[in-house]
């Protein structure tokens, strides 16, 4: 018998893993059903990490997690490969542009420093940005990004260290419940019997949540990512820059670029392929803002899933209609700089301690009841 069975060893399965176990849990086992940690998703993000969020929920998320992978070398013995180079969000819309600054004062009552730059600042800071039409941007130089696998395997060597058991290769094919609860996991090896268990299953938490009949709505978005050969036209340190207007971006990568955009018109699927749609997406959208992209040699491409929430938040804590059974699904994109913060509240709120950060607004039962929340910085 497991004290808690965790679903899914992407990132954020295996910081609830690390975290309930230096919480003091016993008996946790985490199963993920590919050969590899992190393989899902985690393996594809772009590792970006902001302070810069519409919602308090989601900036304390942030703060806390950017702690962690700040003390991670010293408090992990891991490196997370923390660079923080900064976020630049540029926007055109006016109506984009009050989001922005309502979410500068809401940032900045919280403590983070971000700042609002007129066009003219954008120029004279970033010369490589195309400024004329802008109606202005914020920058926050806390922000930057770190390495997801780096992140993954450092919590997973000090989980397996304090206790936790990590199967890889290990699928859960279906959840048992009995007398109204959950009761464990159903895998290729035969049962395994549990007090609780966590859906960690990141694309596939819908498909993990129906086999207990819980309606968990996260679909499944494509999202693509480019990676340049060494470009010496654009600074190394450059910020990651945001066009929040297209939802594009673009960051160093070594001596290369790493680019991303979202085409909203793409319809849910687990596809995983990159196409050259990608390449002509990302031409009308960020290397408009940042001109001499149309310079760089594109000599990598992946394409990975976001998992999306009817609102493009997180869905974190217990299913009210079945006790036991937990959820930390539909990151929306976010889910990278979100772990470990995630990982602390989910195992504080397994082992019934209150929780670090206040996400009782990111519950299950707000699409139910009619209480969904508006992240207007959602990438
Ligand atoms: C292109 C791209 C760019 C991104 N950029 C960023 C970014 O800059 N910053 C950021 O914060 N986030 C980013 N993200 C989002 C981020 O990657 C995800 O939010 C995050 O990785 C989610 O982690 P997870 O552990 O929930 O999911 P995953 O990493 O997908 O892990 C879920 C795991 O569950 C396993 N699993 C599923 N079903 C089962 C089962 N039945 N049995 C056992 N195991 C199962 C899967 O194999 C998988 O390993 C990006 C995502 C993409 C695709």
């Amino acid at each position: 018998m497991a004290e808690v069975v965790i679903v899914g060893g992407g990132v954020v399965g295996v910081s609830i893993a690390y975290h309930l176990a230096s919480l003091g849990a016993r008996d946790v086992v985490l199963l993920e059903r590919e050969p590899v940690l992190g393989s899902g998703s985690t393996s594809r993000s772009a590792g970006g990490i902001r302070l810069q969020f519409g919602t308090a929920a989601n900036v304390r998320l942030s703060q806390w997690s950017l702690d962690f992978f700040k003390r991670m070398r010293e408090d992990l013995g891991a490196d997370p490969g923390l660079r923080q180079v900064g976020y630049l969000m540029l926007v055109a819309d006016a109506r984009h542009w009050s989001d922005l600054l309502a979410n500068v004062r809401m940032q900045r009552d919280l403590g983070v420093p971000v700042q609002a730059l007129t066009p003219g600042e954008v120029a004279a800071r970033f010369p490589y940005v195309d400024a004329a039409d802008l109606a202005g941007a914020t920058f926050c130089p806390e922000d930057g990004y770190a390495d997801p696998h780096a992140v993954v395997q450092g919590m997973a060597r000090q989980a397996r260290r304090l206790g936790v058991v990590i199967r890889t290769g290990a699928e859960v094919t279906g959840l048992r419940v009995a007398g109204g609860r959950i009761a464990g996991v159903d895998t290729a090896d035969g049962q395994l019997p549990a007090r609780v268990v966590v859906n960690c299953a990141g694309p596939s938490a819908g498909t993990v949540g129906r086999m207990a009949g819980v309606d968990v709505p996260v679909l499944p978005y494509r999202r693509q990512v480019y990676v340049t050969a060494p470009y010496p036209g654009l600074p190394g340190d450059m910020p990651m820059v945001i066009d929040y207007d297209t939802a594009s971006y673009v960051r160093g990568d070594g001596g290369g670029l790493l680019m991303g955009a979202s085409d909203p018109a793409e319809p849910s699927s687990f596809r995983m392929d990159p196409d050259d749609a990608g390449v002509l997406l990302l031409g009308r959208t960020i290397m408009r803002r940042v001109p001499l992209l149309a310079e760089v040699q594109i000599v990598r491409s992946w394409a990975g899933l976001y998992e999306v929430s009817p609102d493009e938040n997180p869905v974190l804590g217990p299913v009210p209609q079945l006790p036991g059974f937990f959820v930390a699904n539909g990151f929306s994109g976010h889910g990278f700089q979100h772990a470990p913060a995630v990982g602390r509240v989910l195992a504080e709120m397994i082992l019934g301690l209150p929780p670090s950060i206040d996400v009782g607004t990111l519950d299950l039962a707000r699409f139910r009841d009619g209480r969904p929340i508006r992240e207007n910085a959602a990438i």
